[in-house]
């Protein structure tokens, strides 16, 4: 528990000194770990058994037994491997799960969503973020790519957790109290600020969809996003009322439009795509943006359709992973979702090869440089199979708990505990404040 404590100052130093430009060690635990007798899946999906030394820049290698270490973890019962990306997400919207259960995405979105949050404020936002991140922790998960409202909010809970955040200030032109303007205005103010420099923590702009921004309010925020070189993230296809009322308004699908106002570049995040032709796969292919699958939350919400995997790898776009808020997911657990986009695309296509478990594993954890560990004696992940041949199947299909989670030489969740964040007093704290919000 002494360790526990030491991080928590050290990161929350951190914090308060530099805002949200900490240095990568945050603690005196930072740095190179050995883990002993034990396995590791690489980036390739690889199977190694042996000692490893994983290193604070996100590479491991072959420990000799020598080597100056922060700490030795005897690993014979844990499996190493990359941790979870989660491309979309609206974390403090864990405010909102399990309200409006039942309803379609726009009468959600329009009786249960909207209204309440008119009374959003700073703090509902960074217990939300915080009570999110403890689960992303929990799972595994060191990047989310987020997008709500109050940013610098979440930015600074997301460092207090330690894990990696991408957070796209929310805007919307429906929104009563966060106007598009000022929303625009704000996030121009922390993009030129030094504060992008921070290294775990980006900021980027996130108009919410073609529906609930103007064409001038996507046109601004695609200039800003080009201007300070920052991600750029929108809700795109999701349903098909999107789809027909755009191409009525606009005689053009979603993704079209975009691409006719000149909204979308290398980079761009446009979550969801469940409703596309071929025609703007190509168009995403092309501008270099990247299509998000939230498979859990098209299905929660009955879209009817969702994201197409083998048509997007045909048309050679890059496909991420997201669990969507947890408004509509009930869940920000990276494990299912990889489970569940697996399971969708098979059972959509008739096909059971696609989504293989290599695949699925690249898809969920993409370019992670972080590492996890889960715990090897869950009898969930038995049998592991001659030469631990069916592991990854295993990791992915039948599931595990998350032991160890380092990023960047920092150890921010150790057998079983997450280090940054008291999961019980952000638990209590978030029921406390549930009630709150609901009474606003
Ligand atoms: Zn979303």
């Amino acid at each position: 528990m002494k360790m526990v404590k030491k991080s928590v100052h050290f990161l929350q130093h951190a914090f308060r000194k530099h805002s949200v430009s900490p240095s990568l060690c945050a603690s005196m635990d930072c740095g190179t770990r050995r883990l002993t007798k034990t396995r590791l899946i690489d980036s390739d999906c690889r199977l190694l058994s042996g000692d490893f030394l994983l290193h604070e820049d996100g590479s491991y290698s072959i420990s000799k037994g020598h080597e100056d270490v922060v700490e030795e973890i005897s690993a014979e019962n844990r499996i190493i491997t990359r941790s979870f990306q989660n491309w979309h997400t609206h974390s403090a919207m864990v405010l909102n799960k399990s309200f409006g259960e039942g309803l379609p995405l726009m009468e959600w979105l329009e009786r249960a969503i909207f209204p309440v949050e008119k009374g959003l404020t700073p703090e509902f936002v960074k217990i939300g973020t915080l009570a999110a991140a403890a689960e992303m922790i929990s799972s595994g998960t060191t990047f989310a790519c987020d997008m709500y409202f109050f940013p610098e909010t979440i930015a600074n809970s997301y460092l207090e957790s330690g894990i990696r955040a991408k957070v796209c200030a929310a805007v919307s032109d429906n929104d009563e109290i966060y106007d598009s303007k000022s929303a625009l205005i704000n996030i121009e103010k922390l993009l030129s600020s030094e504060q992008k420099s921070s290294d775990l923590i980006e900021f980027g702009i996130g108009p919410h969809s073609i529906y609930s921004c103007d064409e001038e309010t996507l046109i601004k925020s695609s200039e800003l996003s080009k201007k300070y070189d920052c991600t750029l993230s929108i809700h795109a296809s999701e349903t098909r009322k999107e789809v027909t009322d755009c191409y009525e308004i606009h005689g053009m699908y979603p993704i079209e439009y975009l691409d006719s106002i000149d909204f979308l570049s290398e980079g761009t995040i446009c979550a969801h795509c469940g409703w596309v032709t071929k025609k703007e796969m190509r168009i995403l292919s092309r501008n270099g943006a990247h299509a998000v699958h939230c498979p859990t939350s098209n299905q929660k919400l009955a879209c009817g359709g969702t994201l197409s995997y083998p048509a997007m790898k045909d048309a050679e776009v890059s496909v991420l992973l997201g669990t969507d808020g947890a408004a509509s997911n009930n869940s920000l657990d990276m494990r299912s979702e990889a489970k569940t986009a697996s399971l969708i695309q098979k059972h959509d296509h008739w096909d059971a090869s696609i989504l293989n478990p290599e695949e699925t594993w690249k898809l969920a954890t993409n370019n992670s440089k972080d590492w996890i560990t889960w715990d090897l004696d869950d009898i969930r992940l038995r049998p592991w199979g001659e030469g631990g041949s069916r592991l990854l199947p295993n990791l992915i299909y039948s599931g595990g708990d998350i032991l160890d989670v380092f990023v960047s030489g920092n150890a921010i969740r150790r057998n079983g505990i997450t280090q940054t964040i008291n999961e019980r007093e952000i638990s209590e704290e978030l029921e406390n404040l549930v009630k709150d919000y609901y009474d606003s």
